[in-house]
């Protein structure tokens, strides 16, 4: 950020506030830092550690992964363990192991070795699976996109916007524990006292084999996304319609959807400082809450442009008119 603002500063949570102009309705624009993991609970005599989950895990995704733990005398690589095919009953073979079953080995022979590695109960684990690009250069395989994805439009448009004028006071906000409840938006949001906010976040993917459409219809590179509704917040319909108008504008094709199960900063967002109109983008992810996520770049590049184009419409007397709730003058 540091590139394309000198005002930094930070809320008590550790959420990062950067502000580019300094009049005109403000504008909280949002993604989180966090990433779904876990925390050291236990360690047995033996040197295993059991985990404490943060975030919507699902317990088929932790057996048989690659993690890394942040102890105190830096990263240690750890693997969760998997039961021995050879030794499984026939009738356990198709079964889902639970998430308290589970526990990380880093290759110690008992728990002075662990402590030797300078891991400790309550140290972060977090998801190892390194970057790569496919789809002859067009999709993007990682961990975390959500919400890295988020913060990488959050980025690039705050170095578009910080060259050219805007009819506002942006506040890009990189917030923290959003996984674990949406906290650092709501110590951030109020630190910011926003007029509007925007959620950037990745949305979830439903161009697999085996979804169902009632689930989510997005497909990667048909564009980025607007939530009309998930189980966290209901978004402000003058600023959905602002968004559509927008996006019918430059014409970018917007992908509408409605997820239940899934909470978004925005939903802090609104409840802060009297009530916020806000919305939450997304741009498509495949395998969101797990090791290996994919993105499309074309997704990434025309939410960057939708959300520009968004910042630059909204002036005061947008601004004003989307916080308006008066019925109309008869
Ligand atoms: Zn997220």
């Amino acid at each position: 950020m540091k590139p394309y603002t000198a005002k930094i500063e930070y809320d008590g949570m550790g959420s990062v506030i950067a502000r580019q102009g300094d009049s005109g309705p403000r504008v909280m624009i949002d993604a989180h830092m966090d990433e779904l993991g876990g925390m050291v609970r236990r360690i047995t005599p033996d040197g295993f550690l059991s985990m404490q989950l943060l975030g919507g895990w699902l317990d088929q995704a932790l057996v048989d992964q690659r993690w890394v733990i942040l102890g105190s005398r830096g990263p240690v690589r750890a693997v969760t363990g998997i039961r021995d095919v050879h030794v499984v009953p026939a009738d356990e073979r198709g079964r889902v192991y639970a998430r308290n079953t589970i526990f990380l080995d880093v290759g110690a022979r008992d728990a002075d070795e662990v402590r030797a590695l300078g891991i400790s109960p309550g140290d972060p684990v977090v998801p190892d699976a390194p970057f790569y690009v496919a789809g002859g250069g067009t999709r993007y395989v990682g961990k975390a996109w959500d919400d890295r994805i988020g913060l990488a439009v959050l980025l690039e448009a705050m170095r578009r916007t910080a060259s050219g004028s805007h009819p506002n006071q942006l506040f890009y906000v990189a917030t923290t524990q959003e996984e674990v409840g949406l906290r650092g938006a709501h110590t951030a949001a109020e630190v910011v006292r926003p007029d509007v906010g925007i959620a950037l976040e990745g949305g979830v993917a439903g161009d697999v084999p085996g979804a169902h459409p009632e689930e989510t219809q997005a497909r990667l590179g048909a564009g980025p996304g607007l939530f009309l509704y998930d189980s966290s917040q209901l978004p402000n319909r003058k600023f959905v319609a602002l968004v559509k108008d927008v996006a019918r504008e430059k014409g970018i094709p917007l992908q509408l959807d409605l997820v239940q199960g899934y909470g978004d900063d925005s939903a802090e967002i609104q409840k802060a400082a009297g009530g916020v109109p806000t919305v939450n983008l997304v741009v498509p992810v495949r395998y969101t809450h797990a090791h290996n996520g994919v993105v499309d770049r074309a997704d990434f590049d025309r939410m960057v442009d939708l959300l520009v184009a968004i910042l630059q419409r909204l002036d005061a007397a947008t601004v004003k008119d989307l916080r308006d709730f008066a019925p109309p003058a008869s």
